[in-house]
C-alpha cells in the first residue's frame, strides 16, 4: 500500500509517497493510502513550514486511484463517498498556508495529476513519459478535482486535451516536455535535482492567475463535435468530462466539486464504466502476465531474417530493428522491391528521429544493420526467420522448405499468416516444431496485438521464443491454436460478410458503415477494407469460406434491411462466430477474444471487447442460449 512519510528538511515539509514495491509498480491510492495522508494533514497545518513538496518514489509519482477497489463500490452514495474523500484532503492540501509544490519523478495518472494539480506548483522528471488523466478511457471522468483546476491552470483547450481527447485517442500520454508546454507543470529538471528545483520554486513564489476562461463554451462544442466524429455517442464519459470542464468557467471549486461527485456516481455503474474495468484488466494485467505462455528459457535471437519485402515485411524490419537492435535481413523476389523497402527503412529510422523518438545518431547505425538480398545470402546465421510473403499455402510451403536448406538447424521460423493454416505449412518440414505463427496487425508500428499461433507440433522452446521476441517488440500476444483466420480476422470477415451481404441486397455503403459507427469502433468498416486491401481480405474470405462455407457466404440476396436491423444481424453473427470458436478451442477463453479484439482491432474498452458487450445487451444469450462470462473458463 502507499504510505505518504513527511519529514523536515530544514523550513520544508517533504512528504513522499511509496508502496514499498519497487520501481516497476506505480504509487497507487486506495483506502489505506489516503488515510495515511489524512493522517499527516493535521502536522502539515499546524507545522511550522515554508513550503510544501510532495513526490514519489522513482520512476512513480503515482497511477491514481486503486482500480483494484473500484469492484467494492457498489453503491451510488460510495462512489460520491469516494469522490468527496479525495476532494476534502486535496483540497485541505491547497489550501495550507503556505506554497505548495508537487516533484513528480515519473508516471503521474488520474488520481495522481489530481494530487499534483492542488499543488501551487508542479517540477517535473525529464525522464516522465506517462503524463495523463485516462478516466475517460474507462467510462468515468476525474472526480478528485482534474476537470476543475486543469482547466484554471491551462485554459479549457489544454485541459480537454488532457482529459478528454487523449485517453480517447488509444489513451495517448503527455511526455514530461508536452506537459511543460501546454502548461500543466512549471518546470522539467533531472531526476536527481527534482526535490531541489521543487523546494527552489517554492522559494521563487511567481504569482499566478487563473486562466482566462472565456471561451470555453465555444472550445467545449468544438470537442463535442470531435467527440461525435468518433464516437458517436456511444459513450457518456467523455461528453460528461466536456459539461464538467464546462461548468468550471461558472462555478466555484466547491460547486465543481459537488459537480465531479454526481458525474462519477452517475457514470461508474453504466455498463461502459463497466466494461471498460473488466477490458482494462485483462490488456493492462492479463495480457501482460501472458496466459498460456511455456516454461521454457527461450532462445537468443542475435540476427533476424525476413521473407518478403513488402508491405509487412518492411515494418516488421523497422520494428524489429528499433526494438531487438541486431541485424536484419531481407529477401524479396526482385531487386527493386528489396530496394525499395531498404530506403522505407531508413527513412522510417530518420522520421523517428526527426519526430524526436529515437537518437539521430542510432537511426543511422540501425539502418546500416538492414540488407536486403533476392537470394537466401546471409540467411545461413539467423536464429530467427519470419515470412510475409504472398498469401498463397503453396507458395508460402516452397519458401519454408528453401529456408530449411540455408538456416541453422536452431533457427526459429515464424510465419505472419493472416489465414492459412500453419500447420499444413509445417507439412513437408524436416523440423515442423520450430514453426510458430505471428500474426502481426497492420499498420505495425501501432497496433499491440500479436496472435501467437501455435500448431500442434511446435514445440515449446519455439513459441517461449517467439513471445520473448513478441516482448521484446512491446507487442501484447494473445494465444491462438492453429484454425482459420485466427480471431481477429476470422470475426472482422464474419462481419464484413454480414455487411457485403446487406449491400448485395440493396443497402448503401453509408448505411453498413453507420451500423458499425454506431457502436463507437475507431474505423467505418469501408475504411478498413481499403487499408487492408482487396487481396488480403479476398484471401482470407476465400480461406473461411472454404472451412465454414455455411457461415462464410460469398453472395446473398433478398430487400434491404434498416441501419439497426444490420447491427443487429451483425452482433448476432459474431456471437454465433464466438461460440463455435470457443467450442473449438481456438481460445482458452472468451477473454482472450476480447483481448483480441481490443489491441489487434481497436475495439473500444467501454464494449469490454466483445463479448461483454454481447452479455451486457442480451445478444449472447439469444443467439447462445447462456452469457458468454458464464462459459468462460480460465481466469
Ligand atoms: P505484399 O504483397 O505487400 O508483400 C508480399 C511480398 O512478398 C511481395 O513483395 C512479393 O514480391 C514477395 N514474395 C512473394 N514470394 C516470395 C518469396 N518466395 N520470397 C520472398 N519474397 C516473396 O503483402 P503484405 O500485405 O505485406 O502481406 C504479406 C503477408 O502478411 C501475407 O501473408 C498477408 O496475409 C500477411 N498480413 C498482411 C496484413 C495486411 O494488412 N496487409 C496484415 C497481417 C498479415
Amino acid at each position: 500500500m502507499t504510505k505518504f512519510s513527511l519529514e523536515r528538511v530544514d523550513t520544508v515539509a517533504l512528504v513522499t509517497m511509496d508502496d514499498g514495491a519497487g520501481k516497476g509498480r506505480p504509487n497507487v491510492f486506495g483506502r489505506a493510502a489516503l488515510a495515511s495522508l489524512a493522517a499527516l494533514l493535521p502536522e502539515l497545518e499546524e507545522g511550522d513550514f515554508s513550503a510544501l513538496v510532495i513526490t514519489g518514489k522513482a520512476g512513480s509519482f503515482s497511477g491514481g486511484a486503486d482500480l483494484n477497489e473500484f469492484p467494492l463500490i457498489e453503491r451510488r452514495e460510495q462512489a460520491i463517498e469516494g469522490s468527496r474523500a479525495g476532494h476534502d484532503l486535496f483540497g485541505r492540501i491547497r489550501a495550507l498556508p503556505y506554497t505548495t509544490v508537487a516533484a513528480i519523478n515519473g508516471a503521474v495518472l488520474g488520481g495522481g495529476v489530481e494530487l499534483a494539480l492542488h499543488c501551487d506548483y508542479r517540477v517535473i522528471a525529464d525522464e516522465c513519459r506517462h503524463f495523463a488523466s485516462p478516466e475517460c478511457l474507462l467510462g468515468f471522468v476525474p472526480a478528485w478535482g482534474a476537470t476543475q483546476l486543469a482547466p484554471r491552470l491551462v485554459g479549457t483547450e489544454a485541459a480537454v486535451k488532457l482529459i478528454v481527447l487523449n485517453p480517447m485517442r488509444q489513451n495517448k500520454m503527455l511526455g514530461a516536455e508536452q506537459a511543460l508546454e501546454l502548461g500543466f507543470v512549471d518546470r522539467v529538471a533531472e531526476p536527481e535535482r527534482l526535490v531541489e528545483e521543487a523546494i527552489a520554486i517554492a522559494g521563487e513564489q511567481p504569482a499566478r492567475e487563473d486562466a482566462d476562461l472565456s471561451e470555453a463554451a465555444d472550445v467545449i462544442a468544438r470537442a463535442r463535435r470531435q467527440l461525435d466524429d468518433s464516437l458517436h455517442g456511444a459513450a457518456p464519459a467523455p461528453y460528461r468530462a466536456l459539461d464538467l470542464i464546462e461548468g468550471a468557467s461558472g462555478w466555484s471549486i466547491e460547486d465543481g466539486y459537488r459537480a465531479e461527485e454526481e458525474a462519477l456516481a452517475d457514470l461508474l455503474f453504466t455498463p461502459q464504466a463497466q466494461a471498460s474495468l473488466y477490458a482494462f484488466d485483462l490488456v493492462e494485467r492479463r495480457a501482460r502476465k501472458g496466459a498460456g505462455r511455456p516454461d521454457a528459457k527461450p532462445r537468443d535471437v542475435k540476427k533476424v531474417g525476413i521473407a518478403g519485402a513488402g508491405l509487412m515485411a518492411t515494418q516488421l524490419a523497422t520494428l524489429f530493428l528499433r526494438r531487438l537492435g541486431v541485424p536484419v535481413v531481407l529477401r524479396d523476389l526482385e531487386q527493386e522491391i528489396v530496394d525499395r523497402a531498404l530506403e522505407t527503412i531508413r527513412d522510417d529510422l530518420a522520421g523517428a528521429a526527426a519526430r524526436g523518438r529515437l537518437d539521430p545518431q542510432k537511426a543511422v547505425s540501425l539502418a546500416a544493420l538492414a540488407k536486403g538480398t533476392t537470394s537466401y545470402e546471409g540467411f545461413e546465421d539467423c536464429d530467427f526467420v519470419i515470412e510475409a510473403i504472398f498469401e498463397d499455402l503453396d507458395v508460402k510451403k516452397q519458401l519454408f522448405a528453401e529456408l530449411e536448406a540455408v538456416v541453422p538447424a536452431e533457427c526459429i521460423l515464424a510465419t505472419n499468416t493472416s489465414a492459412l493454416s500453419v500447420s499444413a505449412m509445417a507439412e513437408g518440414l524436416e523440423r515442423p516444431e520450430r514453426l510458430v505463427g505471428m500474426h502481426f496487425f497492420n499498420p505495425v508500428a501501432m497496433m499491440p496485438l500479436v496472435e501467437l499461433v501455435r500448431t500442434p507440433e511446435t514445440d515449446d522452446l519455439s513459441l517461449a521464443t517467439a513471445w520473448a521476441v513478441a516482448d521484446k517488440l512491446r507487442k501484447r500476444p494473445v494465444l491462438v491454436n492453429d484454425a482459420p483466420g485466427f480471431v481477429v480476422n476470422r470475426l472482422l470477415t464474419r462481419m464484413m460478410v454480414v455487411l457485403l451481404d446487406a449491400i448485395e441486397r440493396g443497402n448503401s455503403v453509408d448505411e453498413t458503415d453507420e451500423a458499425i459507427l454506431a457502436l463507437g469502433l475507431p474505423m467505418a468498416p469501408s475504411v478498413l477494407l481499403q487499408m487492408v486491401g482487396q487481396q488480403v481480405v479476398d484471401h482470407v474470405r476465400a480461406t473461411l469460406h472454404a472451412a465454414y462455407p455455411e457461415r462464410f457466404a460469398i453472395s446473398g440476396d433478398g430487400p434491404a434491411r434498416s441501419v439497426d436491423e444490420i447491427r443487429e444481424a451483425v452482433l448476432e453473427a459474431l456471437a454465433e462466430e464466438t461460440q463455435h470458436m470457443l467450442e473449438e478451442g481456438v481460445v482458452a477463453s472468451a477473454k482472450d477474444i476480447d483481448t483480441a479484439l481490443i489491441l489487434g482491432a481497436g475495439f473500444p474498452l467501454f464494449m469490454g471487447g466483445l463479448t461483454k458487450y454481447l452479455d451486457q445487451t442480451g445478444v449472447s444469450e439469444r443467439v447462445t442460449g447462456s452469457m458468454f462470462a458464464q462459459a468462460a473458463a480460465p481466469a
